[in-house]
C-alpha cells in the first residue's frame, strides 16, 4: 500500500514535471513565432528632473502582444527569452522598435528627450551591442544622444574588464549609460566607477523605505554622495507616493521615475508637454 502511493506520487509528479516541461516548450515556440510576426509594443515611462519636474527622459519597456492572452508584461517572457536566447533576436527588434519610433518623434516635442532601451546580459555579452545599436541608429538616420543604455549589476559581473571595453565602445558612440536596479546585485561603487556610467538608477525597494525607517533615508543618502562624487547622476526609480519625492528632493536626488510621476503607457498616450509632471 504504501509502494503503491509511492508509485502514485512518482507518477504524479512525473506528469507534473512534463506539464510544465511542455507548457515551456510551448511557450517557448510562441514566443519564437511573436519575434518572427513582431507581436511586441514598446510602452514608455517618463523620468523627470527631480527640481523642475521637466521630462528629462523616457525608458522603453516591452510588451507583448500575445493573440490569445492579451498584453504580457516583461516579466513573463525575458525570463523564458533570456534562458533560450531568443533575448538577442528579440533585443534587436526591441532596438529597432525604439530606433524607429524615435525618428518618428523627430519635430515633435520627444525630439529632444533620450530613450532608454533595457538590454539584458547575453544580449550585452553575447552580441557586438556597439554595433547593433549603431546600425540601427544608422538605419533609421538618429543621432546617438537621442539613446541610453541600461544595464543591470549582475550583467557586469560575469566579466567586468570585457563589460567596461563594451560600454566604452558605446559611450563612444555618444550614447548615455545607465546602471539599471542599483544595489541589488554584487557590484560596487568602485567597481562602476572603472566603466562609463553617466546615471546611476537606486533600485524601488530602497526608494520604498524613504521615510519609513531613518536608515532608508540615509542609505539613499550615501549612494547619491558617493555616487555623485564618481562624476554620476542619481535616479530613483518606483517613486510612489509625494512624501517619496520630497524626501529625495531634500536629499539632492537628481532624477525621479515612478508611478506617482508617469506610468508606461504606448507613444501615443504621452502627455503632450514636457511639463507636466506631478
Ligand atoms: P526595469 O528596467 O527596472 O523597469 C522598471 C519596472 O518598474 C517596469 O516594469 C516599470 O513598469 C515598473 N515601475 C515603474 N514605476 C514604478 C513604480 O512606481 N512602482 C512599481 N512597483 N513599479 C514601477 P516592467 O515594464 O514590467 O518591466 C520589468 C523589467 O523587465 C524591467 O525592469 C526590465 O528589467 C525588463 N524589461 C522591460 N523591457 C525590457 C526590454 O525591452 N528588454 C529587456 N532586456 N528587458 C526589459
Ligand atoms: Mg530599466
Ligand atoms: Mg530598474
Ligand atoms: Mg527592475
Amino acid at each position: 500500500e504504501a509502494k503503491t502511493s509511492g508509485k502514485n506520487r512518482y507518477h504524479l509528479f512525473n506528469s507534473a514535471f512534463y506539464d510544465a516541461m511542455r507548457a515551456r516548450t510551448r511557450r517557448e515556440k510562441e514566443l519564437r513565432a511573436a519575434i518572427a510576426n513582431n507581436e511586441f509594443v514598446m510602452h514608455y515611462q517618463a523620468r523627470v528632473d527631480c527640481r523642475t519636474s521637466k521630462v528629462t527622459s523616457l525608458e522603453a519597456l516591452v510588451r507583448w502582444n500575445h493573440p490569445l492572452e492579451g498584453v504580457l508584461a516583461p516579466d513573463e517572457f525575458i525570463g523564458l527569452a533570456e534562458e533560450t536566447g531568443l533575448i538577442l533576436n528579440l533585443g534587436e527588434l526591441v532596438i529597432d522598435l525604439v530606433c524607429a519610433q524615435i525618428a518618428r518623434w523627430s519635430g515633435g516635442v520627444y525630439a529632444s528627450v533620450p530613450v532608454s532601451i533595457n538590454v539584458s546580459s547575453r544580449q550585452f555579452n553575447e552580441r557586438d551591442i556597439r554595433e547593433s545599436i549603431g546600425d540601427a541608429l544608422a538605419r533609421h538616420g538618429i543621432s546617438a544622444s537621442s539613446v541610453e543604455i541600461e544595464l543591470t549589476e549582475s550583467s557586469m559581473v560575469v566579466d567586468p574588464r570585457r563589460t567596461a571595453d563594451n560600454l566604452q565602445a558605446i559611450h563612444a558612440l555618444g550614447v548615455r549609460l545607465l546602471v539599471d536596479d542599483f544595489g541589488t546585485g554584487y557590484s560596487s561603487l568602485s567597481m562602476l566607477h572603472n566603466m562609463a556610467f553617466d546615471l546611476l538608477k537606486v533600485d524601488k525597494s530602497f526608494t520604498s523605505r524613504l521615510g519609513k525607517d531613518e536608515n532608508g533615508d540615509v542609505f539613499f543618502q550615501a549612494i547619491i554622495t558617493m555616487a555623485h562624487s564618481l562624476g554620476m547622476r542619481v535616479v530613483a526609480e518606483g517613486v510612489e507616493t509625494a512624501t517619496q519625492v520630497r524626501i529625495l528632493q531634500a536629499l539632492g536626488c537628481d532624477e525621479l521615475q515612478g508611478f506617482h510621476l508617469f506610468r508606461p503607457v504606448p507613444a501615443d498616450e504621452l502627455p503632450h508637454s514636457l511639463e507636466v509632471a506631478a
